[in-house]
Protein backbone atom coordinates (compact mmCIF):
# COMPACT_ATOMS: atom_id res chain seq x y z
CA UNK A 1 0.00 0.00 0.00
CA UNK A 2 1.32 3.68 -0.98
CA UNK A 3 2.16 5.88 1.92
CA UNK A 4 -0.51 8.94 2.24
CA UNK A 5 0.94 12.04 1.71
CA UNK A 6 -0.67 15.56 2.36
CA UNK A 7 -1.00 18.27 -0.52
CA UNK A 8 1.13 21.08 0.77
CA UNK A 9 3.99 17.87 1.46
CA UNK A 10 3.15 17.01 -2.08
CA UNK A 11 3.30 20.60 -3.61
CA UNK A 12 6.04 21.72 -1.25
CA UNK A 13 8.96 18.61 -1.90
CA UNK A 14 7.54 18.56 -5.48
CA UNK A 15 10.52 19.39 -8.20
CA UNK A 16 11.11 21.33 -9.77
CA UNK A 17 8.50 24.46 -8.35
CA UNK A 18 10.53 25.31 -5.85
CA UNK A 19 12.38 27.65 -3.81
CA UNK A 20 12.45 30.91 -5.60
CA UNK A 21 10.80 34.00 -3.70
CA UNK A 22 8.09 35.94 -5.40
CA UNK A 23 9.40 39.27 -6.58
CA UNK A 24 6.69 41.90 -6.40
CA UNK A 25 7.59 45.13 -7.82
CA UNK A 26 5.03 47.56 -5.87
CA UNK A 27 4.55 52.03 -6.21
CA UNK A 28 6.70 52.73 -3.24
CA UNK A 29 4.16 55.11 -1.44
CA UNK A 30 1.64 51.55 -0.72
CA UNK A 31 4.24 50.26 1.49
CA UNK A 32 4.05 53.46 3.82
CA UNK A 33 7.08 55.55 2.67
CA UNK A 34 6.66 59.33 2.69
CA UNK A 35 7.50 59.52 -1.13
CA UNK A 36 4.33 61.24 -2.09
CA UNK A 37 4.10 65.12 -3.82
CA UNK A 38 2.93 66.29 0.02
CA UNK A 39 5.24 63.85 1.45
CA UNK A 40 2.85 61.45 3.00
CA UNK A 41 2.39 58.21 1.46
CA UNK A 42 -0.35 55.81 1.18
CA UNK A 43 0.37 52.98 2.69
CA UNK A 44 -1.91 49.75 2.22
CA UNK A 45 -2.46 47.03 4.89
CA UNK A 46 -2.88 44.19 2.38
CA UNK A 47 -0.03 44.39 0.46
CA UNK A 48 2.21 46.16 3.21
CA UNK A 49 1.28 43.61 5.86
CA UNK A 50 -0.82 40.70 4.74
CA UNK A 51 1.31 40.24 1.38
CA UNK A 52 4.86 40.94 2.97
CA UNK A 53 5.65 37.47 4.43
CA UNK A 54 5.19 36.16 1.24
CA UNK A 55 6.83 38.24 -0.94
CA UNK A 56 10.44 40.01 -1.45
CA UNK A 57 8.88 43.65 -2.20
CA UNK A 58 10.68 46.01 -5.19
CA UNK A 59 9.72 49.35 -4.49
CA UNK A 60 9.59 51.54 -7.52
CA UNK A 61 8.51 55.92 -7.12
CA UNK A 62 8.76 56.70 -10.56
CA UNK A 63 8.22 60.55 -9.79
CA UNK A 64 10.94 60.55 -7.13
CA UNK A 65 13.14 58.16 -9.62
CA UNK A 66 12.84 59.83 -12.28
CA UNK A 67 14.33 63.18 -10.09
CA UNK A 68 11.38 64.71 -8.90
CA UNK A 69 12.36 66.19 -4.82
CA UNK A 70 9.48 65.41 -1.83
CA UNK A 71 7.90 67.54 -1.30
CA UNK A 72 6.89 68.45 -5.34
CA UNK A 73 3.90 70.46 -7.10
CA UNK A 74 1.56 68.11 -8.00
CA UNK A 75 1.52 66.47 -11.79
CA UNK A 76 -1.38 65.46 -13.83
CA UNK A 77 -2.19 64.30 -17.05
CA UNK A 78 -3.02 66.56 -19.45
CA UNK A 79 -4.96 66.61 -23.16
CA UNK A 80 -2.47 69.21 -25.01
CA UNK A 81 -3.46 69.27 -28.83
CA UNK A 82 -5.05 65.51 -28.54
CA UNK A 83 -1.55 64.02 -27.06
CA UNK A 84 -1.22 63.07 -23.57
CA UNK A 85 1.52 65.01 -21.51
CA UNK A 86 2.65 64.74 -17.54
CA UNK A 87 2.74 68.84 -16.48
CA UNK A 88 2.55 70.22 -13.18
CA UNK A 89 -0.37 72.59 -13.80
CA UNK A 90 1.39 75.46 -11.28
CA UNK A 91 4.79 75.58 -13.14
CA UNK A 92 3.96 74.28 -16.32
CA UNK A 93 7.03 72.40 -16.12
CA UNK A 94 5.98 69.46 -18.58
CA UNK A 95 7.47 65.86 -17.44
CA UNK A 96 6.37 64.02 -20.36
CA UNK A 97 9.43 62.89 -22.08
CA UNK A 98 11.53 62.63 -18.81
CA UNK A 99 9.02 60.15 -17.38
CA UNK A 100 8.68 58.27 -20.41
CA UNK A 101 13.06 58.07 -21.13
CA UNK A 102 12.95 56.79 -16.82
CA UNK A 103 9.93 54.09 -17.55
CA UNK A 104 11.67 53.05 -20.25
CA UNK A 105 15.14 52.48 -18.63
CA UNK A 106 13.26 51.23 -15.25
CA UNK A 107 10.72 48.62 -16.73
CA UNK A 108 14.08 47.08 -18.46
CA UNK A 109 16.13 46.89 -15.29
CA UNK A 110 13.43 44.99 -13.80
CA UNK A 111 13.01 42.39 -16.56
CA UNK A 112 16.49 41.98 -16.35
CA UNK A 113 16.30 41.35 -12.68
CA UNK A 114 12.50 39.55 -13.56
CA UNK A 115 9.36 40.21 -11.18
CA UNK A 116 6.48 37.77 -10.49
CA UNK A 117 3.85 40.47 -10.74
CA UNK A 118 2.95 44.48 -9.86
CA UNK A 119 1.05 46.40 -7.75
CA UNK A 120 0.55 49.98 -8.84
CA UNK A 121 -0.96 53.06 -7.09
CA UNK A 122 -4.44 53.82 -8.42
CA UNK A 123 -5.46 57.39 -9.86
CA UNK A 124 -2.19 58.53 -10.09
CA UNK A 125 -0.83 60.40 -13.16
CA UNK A 126 2.61 57.80 -13.02
CA UNK A 127 1.25 54.59 -11.73
CA UNK A 128 -2.92 54.67 -12.62
CA UNK A 129 -3.17 51.39 -14.51
CA UNK A 130 -6.95 52.78 -15.71
CA UNK A 131 -9.46 55.70 -14.61
CA UNK A 132 -6.86 57.89 -14.30
CA UNK A 133 -8.50 61.97 -14.23
CA UNK A 134 -6.86 63.83 -17.81
CA UNK A 135 -7.49 67.53 -17.75
CA UNK A 136 -7.79 69.72 -20.33
CA UNK A 137 -7.60 73.55 -20.53
CA UNK A 138 -8.46 73.26 -16.57
CA UNK A 139 -10.94 70.76 -16.41
CA UNK A 140 -11.28 67.26 -16.29
CA UNK A 141 -12.23 66.33 -19.61
CA UNK A 142 -11.58 62.23 -19.47
CA UNK A 143 -11.54 59.85 -16.67
CA UNK A 144 -9.50 57.42 -18.94
CA UNK A 145 -6.20 57.96 -18.49
CA UNK A 146 -3.22 55.68 -17.77
CA UNK A 147 -0.36 56.68 -15.68
CA UNK A 148 2.61 57.20 -17.61
CA UNK A 149 4.73 54.28 -16.29
CA UNK A 150 2.07 52.01 -15.63
CA UNK A 151 1.53 52.36 -19.55
CA UNK A 152 5.01 51.61 -20.06
CA UNK A 153 5.08 48.80 -17.76
CA UNK A 154 2.12 47.20 -19.25
CA UNK A 155 3.12 47.66 -22.80
CA UNK A 156 6.39 46.89 -22.82
CA UNK A 157 5.91 43.53 -20.42
CA UNK A 158 2.88 42.43 -21.54
CA UNK A 159 2.56 39.24 -19.56
CA UNK A 160 3.52 40.56 -15.94
CA UNK A 161 0.53 40.30 -13.81
CA UNK A 162 -0.34 44.77 -13.25
CA UNK A 163 -3.03 45.17 -10.75
CA UNK A 164 -3.81 48.56 -8.80
CA UNK A 165 -4.22 48.09 -5.11
CA UNK A 166 -7.32 49.84 -5.14
CA UNK A 167 -8.98 46.89 -7.29
CA UNK A 168 -7.32 44.22 -4.87
CA UNK A 169 -10.30 45.15 -2.62
CA UNK A 170 -12.69 42.98 -5.06
CA UNK A 171 -11.47 39.57 -3.07
CA UNK A 172 -12.02 37.96 -6.56
CA UNK A 173 -9.35 39.87 -8.61
CA UNK A 174 -7.07 39.96 -5.46
CA UNK A 175 -7.40 35.67 -5.72
CA UNK A 176 -7.38 36.16 -9.39
CA UNK A 177 -3.75 38.42 -9.12
CA UNK A 178 -2.55 36.28 -6.28
CA UNK A 179 -2.59 33.33 -8.13
CA UNK A 180 -1.14 34.89 -11.08
CA UNK A 181 1.79 35.97 -9.08
CA UNK A 182 2.51 32.38 -7.89
CA UNK A 183 2.09 30.81 -11.23
CA UNK A 184 4.40 33.08 -12.67
CA UNK A 185 7.15 32.40 -9.85
CA UNK A 186 6.41 28.48 -10.86
CA UNK A 187 7.10 29.35 -14.40
CA UNK A 188 10.19 31.47 -13.71
CA UNK A 189 11.32 28.62 -11.15
CA UNK A 190 10.82 25.74 -13.93
CA UNK A 191 13.24 27.64 -16.38
CA UNK A 192 16.00 28.99 -13.87
CA UNK A 193 15.88 24.93 -13.06
CA UNK A 194 16.54 24.09 -16.50
CA UNK A 195 13.67 23.06 -18.63
CA UNK A 196 13.07 20.05 -20.83
CA UNK A 197 10.50 18.22 -22.31
CA UNK A 198 9.52 16.39 -19.72
CA UNK A 199 9.48 18.89 -17.00
CA UNK A 200 7.10 21.00 -19.42
CA UNK A 201 4.62 18.41 -19.83
CA UNK A 202 4.76 17.60 -16.08
CA UNK A 203 4.30 21.19 -15.30
CA UNK A 204 1.44 21.12 -17.85
CA UNK A 205 -0.33 18.20 -16.43
CA UNK A 206 -0.14 20.21 -12.57
CA UNK A 207 -1.77 22.90 -13.89
CA UNK A 208 -4.72 21.61 -15.92
CA UNK A 209 -7.54 21.48 -13.04
CA UNK A 210 -6.03 25.52 -12.45
CA UNK A 211 -6.03 26.47 -16.29
CA UNK A 212 -9.32 24.94 -16.41
CA UNK A 213 -10.56 26.78 -14.04
CA UNK A 214 -9.39 29.87 -15.53
CA UNK A 215 -9.88 29.13 -19.20
CA UNK A 216 -10.85 26.18 -20.60
CA UNK A 217 -9.88 26.94 -24.37
CA UNK A 218 -6.44 28.26 -23.34
CA UNK A 219 -5.68 24.52 -21.34
CA UNK A 220 -6.48 23.02 -24.69
CA UNK A 221 -4.77 25.15 -27.01
CA UNK A 222 -1.46 25.06 -24.41
CA UNK A 223 -2.03 21.35 -24.78
CA UNK A 224 -1.50 21.47 -28.82
CA UNK A 225 1.52 23.17 -28.02
CA UNK A 226 2.95 20.55 -25.47
CA UNK A 227 1.23 18.07 -28.17
CA UNK A 228 3.80 19.50 -30.57
CA UNK A 229 7.19 18.81 -28.70
CA UNK A 230 9.48 17.62 -31.51
CA UNK A 231 8.03 19.75 -34.29
CA UNK A 232 9.53 22.54 -33.84
CA UNK A 233 12.83 23.64 -32.03
CA UNK A 234 12.37 23.39 -27.92
CA UNK A 235 12.72 27.01 -27.52
CA UNK A 236 10.23 27.95 -30.16
CA UNK A 237 7.66 25.55 -28.33
CA UNK A 238 8.80 26.66 -24.33
CA UNK A 239 8.32 30.68 -25.64
CA UNK A 240 5.09 29.92 -27.17
CA UNK A 241 3.71 28.24 -24.10
CA UNK A 242 4.96 30.59 -21.53
CA UNK A 243 2.66 33.48 -23.59
CA UNK A 244 -0.40 31.39 -23.45
CA UNK A 245 0.08 30.00 -19.88
CA UNK A 246 0.16 33.70 -18.66
CA UNK A 247 -2.21 34.91 -20.92
CA UNK A 248 -4.71 32.06 -19.71
CA UNK A 249 -5.12 33.37 -16.09
CA UNK A 250 -6.32 36.75 -17.41
CA UNK A 251 -9.42 35.31 -17.27
CA UNK A 252 -10.96 35.36 -13.78
CA UNK A 253 -12.77 31.27 -12.45
CA UNK A 254 -16.38 31.83 -12.54
CA UNK A 255 -18.27 29.95 -10.05
CA UNK A 256 -19.49 27.86 -12.86
CA UNK A 257 -15.85 26.74 -14.20
CA UNK A 258 -15.10 25.86 -10.42
CA UNK A 259 -17.97 23.67 -10.50
CA UNK A 260 -16.87 22.24 -13.57
CA UNK A 261 -13.24 21.50 -12.38
CA UNK A 262 -14.57 20.62 -8.86
CA UNK A 263 -16.84 17.47 -10.34
CA UNK A 264 -14.02 16.64 -12.49
CA UNK A 265 -11.99 16.05 -9.50
CA UNK A 266 -14.76 14.08 -8.17
CA UNK A 267 -15.06 11.89 -10.96
CA UNK A 268 -11.21 10.47 -9.80
CA UNK A 269 -13.05 9.62 -6.43
CA UNK A 270 -16.01 8.22 -7.47
CA UNK A 271 -15.00 4.80 -7.11
CA UNK A 272 -13.76 5.39 -3.35
CA UNK A 273 -16.49 7.39 -1.75
CA UNK A 274 -20.21 5.89 -0.65
CA UNK A 275 -22.93 7.02 -1.92
CA UNK A 276 -23.34 9.03 0.86
CA UNK A 277 -19.65 10.66 0.94
CA UNK A 278 -20.69 11.51 -2.43
CA UNK A 279 -24.07 13.31 -1.09
CA UNK A 280 -21.94 15.08 1.53
CA UNK A 281 -19.36 16.60 -1.58
CA UNK A 282 -22.48 17.47 -3.98
CA UNK A 283 -24.39 18.67 -0.77
CA UNK A 284 -21.37 21.68 -0.65
CA UNK A 285 -21.02 21.79 -4.29
CA UNK A 286 -24.91 23.53 -4.75
CA UNK A 287 -24.04 25.44 -1.22
CA UNK A 288 -21.36 26.93 -2.80
CA UNK A 289 -23.20 27.39 -6.13
CA UNK A 290 -25.97 29.30 -4.32
CA UNK A 291 -23.62 31.56 -2.49
CA UNK A 292 -24.08 29.82 1.07
CA UNK A 293 -20.46 28.26 1.26
CA UNK A 294 -17.12 29.58 0.11
CA UNK A 295 -15.03 27.55 -2.47
CA UNK A 296 -12.69 26.11 0.32
CA UNK A 297 -15.67 23.82 2.06
CA UNK A 298 -16.31 22.03 -1.53
CA UNK A 299 -12.14 22.14 -1.83
CA UNK A 300 -11.60 20.82 1.24
CA UNK A 301 -13.75 17.80 1.43
CA UNK A 302 -11.94 16.59 -2.38
CA UNK A 303 -8.77 17.04 -0.49
CA UNK A 304 -9.62 14.97 2.37
CA UNK A 305 -10.91 12.10 0.42
CA UNK A 306 -7.59 12.81 -2.45
CA UNK A 307 -5.45 12.20 0.32
CA UNK A 308 -7.30 9.47 2.55
CA UNK A 309 -7.35 7.63 -0.90
CA UNK A 310 -4.22 8.83 -2.06
CA UNK A 311 -5.38 9.92 -5.67
CA UNK A 312 -1.59 10.90 -7.22
CA UNK A 313 -3.42 12.46 -10.37
CA UNK A 314 -5.19 15.22 -7.78
CA UNK A 315 -2.48 15.28 -5.54
CA UNK A 316 -0.28 16.45 -8.24
CA UNK A 317 -2.80 19.33 -8.95
CA UNK A 318 -1.50 23.08 -8.30
CA UNK A 319 -5.44 23.71 -8.34
CA UNK A 320 -6.15 22.75 -4.57
CA UNK A 321 -3.45 24.66 -3.55
CA UNK A 322 -2.15 27.68 -5.91
CA UNK A 323 -1.11 30.21 -3.36
CA UNK A 324 -0.82 30.06 0.69
CA UNK A 325 -3.83 29.02 3.10
CA UNK A 326 -2.84 31.54 5.17
CA UNK A 327 -3.79 34.58 2.96
CA UNK A 328 -7.29 32.90 3.04
CA UNK A 329 -8.25 33.91 -0.80
CA UNK A 330 -10.81 31.52 -1.12
CA UNK A 331 -12.75 31.51 2.35
CA UNK A 332 -15.03 33.69 1.27
CA UNK A 333 -19.14 32.99 -0.30
FE1 LIG B 1 5.51 57.57 -6.31
FE2 LIG B 1 3.71 56.28 -7.81
FE3 LIG B 1 3.28 56.63 -5.20
FE4 LIG B 1 3.19 58.70 -6.84
S1 LIG B 1 1.80 56.94 -6.82
S2 LIG B 1 4.19 58.63 -4.86
S3 LIG B 1 4.77 58.17 -8.31
S4 LIG B 1 4.93 55.46 -6.10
Amino acid sequence: MKESKTLSETISTRPPYEGEAIRLGVSQCLLGEKVRYDGGHSKNNFVSSTLEPWVEFVPVCPEVESGMPIPRPTIRLVNLEDNIHLVSPSTNEDFTESMNTYSKERVAQLKNNELDGFILKRSSPSCGMARVKIYREGKVYKRDGVGLFANNLMNLWPNLPVEEEGRLNDLRLRENFISRIFNRNRWRILIKNGIDRGALVRFHTAHKLLLLSHNEAKYRKLGNIVGSLGTAPDKTIFSEYEKEFHAAFKSIPTTKKHINVILHALGHLKTHLNPKEKKEIITAIEDFRSGFLPLLVPLNLIAYNMRIHNIDYLLNQIYFSPHPKELMLRNHA
